[in-house]
């Protein structure tokens, strides 16, 4: 029989390439998703169950594990902008925070122990050491981040008291979309460097802001490490599968362990769409470290994790061919 796995967050960006990659190595998945930020339409055309609902609804939850047979749970449903935390924390803490200590009670009180977080490199801070190591001394920035942070420790606590066994994910710049066009990134606001490049490739009218020009690097833009959001989902199906297969409570970082400045991403995206990028040269943005560079060296040797799409060109190619079919409909 097929082994059902709950994905909450299943109806946003990483969490529909996850739905993807699950049903591709032939698990059956129920989606947790209040639509906040997720879109019902990538759902359905993975064709799963969708619920629409909140992590933080304990009655809903308890409903879904006794209906449902669930073997473990990936949960990916959480705010993420970091700007948006400083100006609303409440807002933060009470949903990434509080929100997931609901849907972790209601795991154990149903008996289910195998749990996949979505947890990020930005708990790292301003990093002593690139390419950053999983043991990096962690210093969240941002309430994002301390969201992430604290839920990494309630898991450490779950385990030693509940035996609820995780694998928590340290995402660097996830990016891209599924190489066959399904899927792709529908952020709003859009925040994230790579799809507004894109979409400035696509309107003559918008602009690129760099977000600073004088950071203590080459070309003076901060470097990020970009990793396939495919590449990503599959990494969480082979953390999936360690748990499933009796592993013990760990963390990876992903990433490709390459960086790239702004200025070269916008380069890239240059080639790859051959069309013109208007750039503005702006400010800092607060909170963002000059230099995240991960290593992921443990996640390729634990969970035998390849990325399939590790070059940039890639990643935007996939990307740009995602931008230009939404742009394309009415
Ligand atoms: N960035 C930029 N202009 C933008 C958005 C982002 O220059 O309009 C920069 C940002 O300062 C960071 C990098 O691009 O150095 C990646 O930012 P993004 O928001 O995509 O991801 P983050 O690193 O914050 O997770």
């Amino acid at each position: 029989m097929l082994q059902t796995i709950l994905v909450t967050g299943g109806a946003g960006y990483i969490g529909s390439h996850a739905v993807l990659a699950l049903q591709r190595a032939g698990y059956q998945v129920v989606v947790l998703d209040n639509l906040s930020n997720g879109h019902r339409e990538l759902v359905e055309k993975l064709e799963v169950d969708l619920i629409v609902g909140d992590i933080s609804d304990r009655p809903l939850l308890d409903h879904l594990f006794t209906t449902h047979k669930i073997a473990a749970v990936m949960h990916f449903a959480a705010y993420i902008a970091v700007g948006e935390s400083v100006a609303d924390p409440a807002k933060y803490y009470r949903n990434n925070v509080n929100g997931t200590l609901t849907l972790l009670e209601a795991m154990v009180a149903a008996g289910i122990q195998q749990f996949v977080f979505s947890s990020t490199c930005a708990l790292y801070g301003v990093p002593k050491i690139v390419p950053i190591p999983e043991d990096h001394p962690q210093d969240p920035i941002s309430p994002y981040a301390t969201t992430k942070w604290m839920v990494e420790r309630i898991l450490a606590d779950f385990d030693t008291a509940y035996d609820l066994k995780a694998v928590r994910f340290r995402y660097f710049n996830a990016a891209g979309a599924d190489p066959t066009g399904l899927l792709g990134e529908d952020h709003l606001p859009e925040t994230h460097l790579i799809p507004l490049v894109l979409l400035a490739a696509l309107d003559p009218q918008k602009s690129i802001s760099i977000l600073g020009t004088d950071y203590p690097t080459p070309d003076g833009t901060c470097i990020r490490d970009y990793i396939h959001v495919a590449d990503l989902a599959e990494a969480h199906v082979l953390g999936l599968q360690y748990l499933l297969n009796g592993g013990d409570s760990t963390v990876f970082n992903l990433g490709n362990g390459t960086g790239f400045s702004v200025r070269q991403v916008i380069e890239t995206a240059r080639q790859i769409t051959d069309r013109e990028i208007k750039v503005v040269e702006s400010d800092r943005r607060a909170g963002d470290p000059p230099i995240l560079v991960g290593s992921s060296d443990k996640a390729r040797k634990v969970l035998g994790w390849q990325p399939q799409y590790p070059n940039l060109e890639e990643i935007l190619a996939h990307a740009w061919q995602w931008h230009q079919q939404r742009h394309r409909r009415p």
